[in-house]
């Protein structure tokens, strides 16, 4: 062969394998996106609440299963484990949530949930993917299908979890503490994503760092000396302590914190007392705690015991009936996304959808239990990525009025389904296919 035709060809070789391997992801992703529409309808029709997630894990299983999965079932709950080894190479983590809330569908959608179940105190009540999790499910499926079809793309292992019950934050620690990294492959980082009602359909939110803030929960019993109400000189009333506690407990944040370093303390009930005529003999109250920090939870913990304690002492309460402050043992941790990870799925994401698809995004002061894998012994490394959710053209006509999206939990929630679904399962799996070869 002459040179000139040689080095003509060899363009021609390149462009042609590179053209067929760009051609089979894009066939396979948009294949997947329109089968993953079709189950997100179906996911959105069938929603389940956290911990009864049943018939929604057995139809992420048959998704593992077709895609030739080894899978796991009913692994610490409703977990379903999925594993796929392609040979010599990386361990990769993908992880959806499953479960739905007890909202009412508001949103006049052909597909709206008319789901309604019965609690264990015999109320019935509805049920809504209100948080995105069918989406989530939908981009988790399709890119364990695109994965699995383009099997000669990559080498190395996929770890894949469909998590019950992220909304009361028990999924995560029931699949670690049964040995999720112990018992399979053990993975060199994590990857999850979450709807973002804020961002258009298209694009991704993505942070180095904090994402998602950790949560406690505390509960504070004020004791007083109950009698008539015509006698508060006999009497010590709570309500009054607590009412201190509660203006108090403002100062935590403003006063006792850097206003560098994010914290919430919100006292979101207060109970206390039958009638107007009666001082009662305790009050309640309870607690949401946000923070980024350990050392600026412990302080926050520090200062209501302290606040209480004072409060009381102050109304001339004996030292044995003093406040009560427990802090609940089950936390949320926040997410903190690996930097290094981070800042490879950005260059992988860029590569597929563009830079001006990536939006860097601010931390969020709601929680996630998806930082509980990257807080385990094995120090795993973990990244959430935001997808974008609302329709652009419909973003452009709310930013017209001032208006914003309905936000996740909304009744009136209304993501754009198959183009967040597309994005989606693209991004998701060109990060895998970056991480496994790169
Ligand atoms: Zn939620
Ligand atoms: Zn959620």
């Amino acid at each position: 062969m002459k040179l000139r035709k040689f080095l003509l060809v060899i363009p021609i070789f390149f462009s042609m394998n590179v053209f067929s391997q760009t051609t089979v992801f894009e066939l396979e992703v948009m294949k997947q996106t329109a089968a993953m529409t079709v189950l997100c309808r179906d996911l959105h029709q069938t929603p389940e609440l956290s911990l009864q997630e049943f018939e929604t894990a057995e139809k992420m299983a048959a998704e593992l299963q077709k895609a030739g999965f080894e899978v796991t079932e009913n692994f610490g709950g409703n977990n379903v484990v999925g594993v796929l080894k392609n040979g010599e190479g990386p361990v990769i983590m993908l992880r959806t949530d499953m479960d739905a809330l007890p909202v009412e569908e508001k949103t006049g959608l052909p597909y709206t949930s008319t789901k309604k179940v019965k609690t264990d105190d015999g109320n019935e009540v509805p049920v809504m993917h209100a948080c995105g999790h069918d989406i989530h499910m939908s981009v988790w499926a399709g890119t364990v299908q695109t994965l699995a079809a383009l099997k000669n793309q990559w080498k190395g292992t996929l770890l894949v979890i469909a998590q019950q019950a992220e909304e009361i934050s028990g999924g995560a620690g029931l699949a670690i503490e049964n040995g999720l990294f112990t018992r399979f492959p053990k993975p060199g980082c994590a990857l999850a994503f979450h709807i973002n009602p804020e961002l258009e359909s298209g694009k991704i939110g993505l942070v180095g760092g904090p994402v998602f803030a950790g949560v406690k929960t505390a509960e504070i019993t004020v004791f007083g000396k109950g009698g008539h109400g015509a006698y508060p000189e006999k009497c010590i009333d709570p309500i009054v302590i607590a009412s201190r506690i509660v203006l108090d407990l403002q100062t935590i944040v403003s006063r006792e914190i850097s206003p560098l370093e994010p914290v919430v303390v919100t006292v979101g009930s207060i109970h206390g007392g039958t009638r107007p005529n009666i001082i009662p003999d305790e009050v309640k109250m309870e607690l949401t705690l946000r923070y980024y920090s350990d050392e600026a939870i412990a302080k926050v913990i520090a200062a209501i015991k302290r606040i209480s304690r004072s409060a009381a002492e102050m109304a001339g309460m004996p030292t044995e009936k003093l406040p009560l402050v427990t802090i609940e043992n089950a936390e949320t941790p926040p997410v903190i996304n690996n930097e290094e990870l981070s800042t490879k799925i950005k260059g992988f994401a860029t590569e597929i959808i563009g830079a001006e698809n990536i939006v860097k995004t601010m931390p969020a002061m709601v929680g996630e239990d998806f930082g509980k894998y990257g807080r385990t012994a094995e120090n795993i490394p973990i990244c959430l990525i935001w997808l974008g959710s609302t329709n652009p053209e419909l973003m452009k006509e709310l930013n017209a009025q001032g208006k914003k999206p309905f936000p996740l939990h909304s009744p009136q929630l209304n993501p754009d389904y198959e183009k967040t679904i597309e994005t989606g399962i693209r991004v998701m799996t060109e990060n895998v296919l970056g991480l496994m070869n790169k």
